[in-house]
């Protein structure tokens, strides 16, 4: 499932994209359930409008318009990806699983394909937008995040640390992936409760996330299944993982066997040496 650094690529790589040519011409439909109904109507209404600006929130991509924003969510397996002005059912360049195309002026079509379907496309209004995101935390790149109110938000729940890592209403972004290849480069051991990691170990935890989805953007993201950016590229990352997948195989530090365990529906992997109790 794409995290904060594969929804942040694609943001960046459609922002190229779009460019100068980002008036929609019109809309394709090629199915009409993805995890929510699309939006078919509202879409066409936004026939003729220029696109403004496209940015992401937590793992959302927003499409800005006049009036209107368009939220896409890549799901499990969701991505977009440019074909050129002719594209339809009967081009060559149509593939199984795509759902929808955006036509752009300049002739560029935004198609987006979904095996899984479990991304999504929704129209709100832009004053809408901070209710929609109301209950999202803080994005961990950002510049401003006050890191020790978010430690006192961590120490004040139950539970595990890496269930809390992924809670999306307290830091945004950061998922399965990315919650077991931070805890395992802050030495911190999966299963230890929130409230009795201490301050010391959250001030080095917030660094290794920010570090951490600092370089996986770097190196284009991580493709675990079929992730790949609007240009058709997989990610990179996952080759340095140093626990996610690799249950058995030698640590890269200290050559013990990582392990791994279902933790909430999730398989969680981490070094017992590097990672202590
Ligand atoms: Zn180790």
């Amino acid at each position: 499932m794409p995290e904060l650094p594969e929804v942040e690529i694609v943001c960046r790589n459609l922002n190229k994209i779009l460019g100068r040519n980002s008036r929609v011409k019109s809309w394709l439909f090629f199915r009409q359930d993805l995890r929510f109904k699309i939006p078919q109507k509202q879409l066409l209404q936004l026939r003729g409008q220029k696109i403004q600006s496209l940015s992401r929130r937590a793992k959302y991509l927003i499409f800005y318009f006049e009036e209107m924003a368009l939220i896409s969510h890549l799901g499990m397996t969701g991505e977009w990806r440019t074909e050129n002005s002719g594209f339809d059912r009967k081009s060559a360049n149509y593939r199984k699983h795509d759902h929808v195309c955006l036509q752009l002026e300049g002739g560029v079509c935004l198609v987006y394909h979904d095996p899984r379907r479990f991304g999504f496309l929704q129209i709100v209004s832009k004053k809408q937008l901070p209710a929609y995101f109301a209950e999202f935390g803080v994005e961990p790149l950002d510049s401003g995040v006050d890191f020790g109110a978010l430690t006192e938000k961590f120490k004040g729940l139950k539970g595990p640390i890496k269930s809390a890592l992924m809670n999306q209403k307290l830091l945004v972004g950061v998922g399965n992936i990315y919650a077991s290849e931070a805890l395992y480069r802050a030495g911190i051991y999966p299963f230890k409760s929130s409230a009795q990691l201490s301050r010391e170990s959250y001030g080095r935890l917030w660094g290794e996330v920010r570090g951490l989805l600092t370089e996986a953007i770097k190196k284009g993201g991580s493709t675990i299944e079929n992730y790949r950016n609007a240009f058709g590229e997989a990610g990179e990352f996952q080759k340095g993982f140093y626990v996610y997948g690799r249950q058995g195989e030698e640590c890269r530090k200290c050559h013990t066997p990582i392990k791994s365990r279902v933790l909430s529906g999730r398989s969680t992997f981490w070094c017992p040496s590097c990672q202590k109790k």
